[in-house]
This record gives C-alpha cells, sequence and structure tokens, in this order.
C-alpha cells in the first residue's frame, strides 16, 4: 500500500509506468494467507517489483513500449519474471522503455516520455529509463530492465541507481522480446548491491526455453557478500583492478573523470590493487555494435507483420496489408534500425559490414580476455556525461549513439556488469548523478557484487 501510495502521488511527475498492476494488493493477501500456513513463500516475499514492458506478463498487457503491441496481453510469463513469482515478489506494473529497447533515453516510447527524478527536465536514461526512474523515485522496491548495449547500465547511473548486467546466457531470456539476440541479457535495478544479488540469484540459470542459457552453476550471491560491519580496514587486499584508459579521455566529461578517478583512490584505499589498462580496439565497439544490434533487430522485428501479434491495418492484399501496419505500428527509431539492418546485411554490403563488425566484435573479446587474465576487475565510467535535458538529442541519433560508447563493448563480450552510483557532477544548479562501471569475466558476478557491496 505504500509503495501505491508513492507511485500515485509521484507518477504525474515522473511517468516511468505503462500499465501498474490492479491486483498487487490481492496478490499480496495471498502470499500473507501462505505466510501464515507457514509455506515456504521464498526470497523475496511481499518485495514490490517492476517489470519493464519488453519482459511478457500474462496479467498484465506487455507493449515494448510500441504501438504495434499496444493491448497485446502475452498468454504466458517470461521465465525470469516466472521465477520471481516463484520466489515471493509482488509484480507492481510495466515500465516505460524506447521501443524495443533502442535508444537511450525513453524518449523513444510510443506512448510517453519518463523524467528523471532528479531532475524532471532531464531524460532518465534508457532503454530501461522506466525501470531505474521507479527504482530512484522509491516507487517500487527493485525492477528488472534489459540490457543489449547498456539499457539497464547507463540508466542506473542517469538514475543512481544500482544496475547489474549478467553474463549473456546467465539469465533466460525466454519471454524477452527479441531486440539483437546475441546480445540480449535481462537483469535488474535496485537501490543496493544487496537488491541486485537477491534478485540475480532468483532469476538466473539454465531453462530449457531457451538454448543459449547456461548450465553454471549459480552461487548464492546474497549469502556472499560479507556484511558491512565484519570488515576489516583493507576489505579489498588481493584483488587487482584495471582502469580503462580508452574511457577516461577525450569526449568524457570532466565531472565524471573526476568521479571516477575519486572511486579509483577509494578503491585503493580499501586495499585494491591499481593499474591503467589499455584496451586498443575500445573505440571500434561503437561502429560495430550499431552494425550488428541492427542487424539483428531487422530479423527479430520481422515477426511483427500484423498478423501473428498486435494492431493490423487492413488493406486490399497482403503485402499492402504487412506495409501498412508497420508503417503504422513502428516509430521513427524502430524504422530507422530495421533499414540500417537490412542495408548491412544485404548481399552487396555483408562482407564489408556485418562480416567485418563480426570480426571487430571478436578483437574486443579479445582485447577484454586478455585485460582481464591479470586483472580481476575493469573500471569505467557507465556512461561519458550525466543525465542531459529531455529533448537535447531526439533530432540528433549519431550523438545519441555516441553516448553508448562505454557499454556496447562489454554487450559484444558477453560479459557481467555491475553499476553502482559513485559521485555527482554539478551542473548548473543541479547535483546529478554519476554510476561507476565495474566489468569482470563471464560468471564473474560474485566477485562484482562483492567489491560493489563494499565499494557502496
Ligand atoms: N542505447 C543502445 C541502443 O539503442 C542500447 C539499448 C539497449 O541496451 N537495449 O541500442
Amino acid at each position: 500500500e505504500e509503495y501505491l501510495t508513492r507511485l500515485q502521488q509521484t507518477e504525474p511527475y515522473v511517468k516511468s509506468f505503462l500499465y501498474v498492476s490492479d491486483k498487487v494488493l490481492a496478490d499480496a493477501e495471498e502470499i500473507d494467507r501462505r505466510l501464515r500456513r507457514n509455506e515456504d513463500v521464498g526470497p523475496l516475499v511481499g518485495v514490490p517489483v517492476a517489470v519493464k514492458d519488453n519482459l511478457c506478463t500474462r496479467d498484465m498487457p506487455s507493449t515494448g513500449g510500441s504501438r504495434i503491441l499496444e493491448g497485446y496481453r502475452p498468454p504466458f510469463d517470461a521465465t525470469a519474471v516466472t521465477k520471481l513469482r516463484q520466489s515471493g515478489a509482488l509484480l507492481i506494473g510495466k515500465t516505460n522503455l524506447d521501443e524495443f529497447g533502442m535508444g537511450s533515453t525513453t524518449e523513444g516510447s510510443a506512448f510517453q516520455v519518463t523524467s528523471n527524478p532528479w531532475d524532471s527536465s532531464r531524460v532518465p536514461g534508457g532503454s530501461s529509463g522506466g525501470s531505474s526512474a521507479a527504482v530512484a523515485a522509491r516507487q517500487c522496491a527493485v525492477s528488472l530492465g534489459s540490457d543489449t548495449g547498456g539499457s539497464i547500465r547507463q540508466p542506473a547511473s542517469f538514475c543512481g541507481v544500482v544496475g547489474m548486467k549478467p553474463t549473456y546466457g546467465r539469465v533466460s531470456r525466454f519471454g524477452l522480446m527479441a531486440y539483437a539476440s546475441s546480445l540480449d541479457v535481462i537483469g535488474c535495478l535496485g537501490s543496493s548491491v544487496m537488491d541486485a544479488a537477491i534478485l540475480l540469484g532468483a532469476m538466473a540459470g539454465h531453462d530449457k526455453l531457451d538454448a543459449t542459457s547456461s548450465k553454471t552453476e549459480v552461487p548464492d550471491y546474497a549469502a556472499k557478500l560479507v556484511p558491512i560491519e565484519a570488515l576489516d580496514s583493507k576489505p579489498l587486499k588481493g584483488i587487482k583492478i584495471g582502469v580503462i584508459r580508452e574511457t577516461m579521455g577525450d569526449g568524457v566529461d570532466s565531472g565524471v573523470i573526476s568521479s571516477i578517478q575519486a572511486s579509483a583512490l577509494r578503491l585503493e584505499e580499501l586495499g585494491a590493487a591499481l593499474t591503467e589498462v589499455s584496451l586498443s580496439s575500445f573505440p571500434l565497439g561503437l561502429p560495430a555494435y550499431y552494425v550488428l544490434a541492427p542487424s539483428e533487430a531487422s530479423s527479430n522485428l520481422a515477426r511483427y507483420d500484423g498478423i501473428r501479434y498486435g494492431s493490423q491495418v487492413p488493406a486490399d492484399d497482403l503485402e499492402s496489408m504487412y506495409g501498412s501496419s508497420r508503417s503504422n505500428g513502428f516509430g521513427q527509431e524502430v524504422k530507422r534500425r530495421i533499414l540500417m539492418g537490412t542495408y548491412a546485411l544485404s548481399a552487396g554490403y555483408y562482407d564489408a559490414y556485418y562480416k567485418r563488425a563480426q570480426q571487430v566484435r571478436t578483437l574486443i573479446q579479445r582485447d577484454f580476455s586478455k585485460a582481464l587474465d591479470g586483472n580481476d576487475i575493469l573500471i569505467s565510467p557507465a556512461a561519458p556525461t550525466a543525465a542531459y535535458k529531455i529533448g537535447d538529442k531526439v533530432n540528433d541519433p549519431l550523438s545519441m549513439y555516441a553516448g553508448d560508447i562505454m557499454t556496447v563493448n562489454v554487450n559484444l563480450a558477453g560479459l557481467p556488469a555491475l553499476v553502482v552510483p559513485c559521485g555527482f557532477v554539478k551542473v548548473g544548479e543541479r547535483d546529478l548523478p554519476v554510476g561507476l562501471q565495474m566489468i569482470s569475466a563471464a560468471f564473474e558476478e560474485g566477485r562484482l557484487l562483492q567489491v560493489g557491496h563494499i565499494f557502496q
């Protein structure tokens, strides 16, 4: 009730929800009855969770932020959602996003623009901007997001919350609307690293409905977080941390750089051994990502044809019906990506774009694995700037894409990364949050969470 009241008070300013559950209190009462019968209700009992609207939920509409799916009610839950329900969580509603996850601001939603709770004239980041704003405004305790090129980490940074992007395959993608299937992962946002550890533990694991989900054992992430009062003065002794040189120079806001430098010193004070590492392929990640992600998207979005899902615009013949349903149902950015992807994949250009981008992807993977051979964790900013004004980049897609420079490489390599709030930059009269990104080798989420917990 408290969360719902808070949600109703703040929602006119934040606009983070596309749908608020009308049965969350009834669900809470049911959980309460089970508790009274001494049933095992799981570690998330009674915790209100908000879910990004590109995840399927059987009792709430699931639109992906797109007109083409307006009113769509899936007959099933995403596996991550099923697992949360089984852990006792309460689904409070569905959060706003850039259409199908394509964007960095939530301005690409077909329905509404979400505001940053720190300054309502600014974007909350994206594409999981509804999920990050909802946590920052305390409209829910924790939320689910998805991350194809930074969509959990950049909004976490802009809204001053914790964001966890797991290893590719750590969480089943079943029921996540596909954007770029080789990059997509489901992860979570919360106010603390402990929140992220509990949520990840509840969602992770193999699922026979997603052949790319991993069979690697799921550790008890939360149990391994040492209580702060039990730590000595150098709890990070023995941990090697590399600062990625290419992320700390040109094009990065000076206030962001100082926050990351201060965080690095703090990690050193806590006992970590600090070095600078260079990933020479780093600047190639952004162009490679913006070839590969739209290519996969152009193929994945072929399913929205006006027949199988959502809205149909009637026409005289089949071909025109596809055309009119898709022209009417998709927004500008999604159309742009479908065009870019179709172009990059077309026969005469395949070698020059798609194949070349895949080669760059291999270089990036190699550079990361070399750097992570000598280091436990790599650090960088989560975004080159703090939250910018709504409208600033709407007409300049290239400058919006450029803001993804810190995050896309991690998806190209399939690695896990955790973003924790690490300071503020002064922009005009305001202090705006900055996030520190920590990257580790695949399936080392436990280590990221331990270090993040101590740091936070
Ligand atoms: N901003 C990036 C894009 O537009 C990443 C989005 C995401 O991770 N879903 O593709």
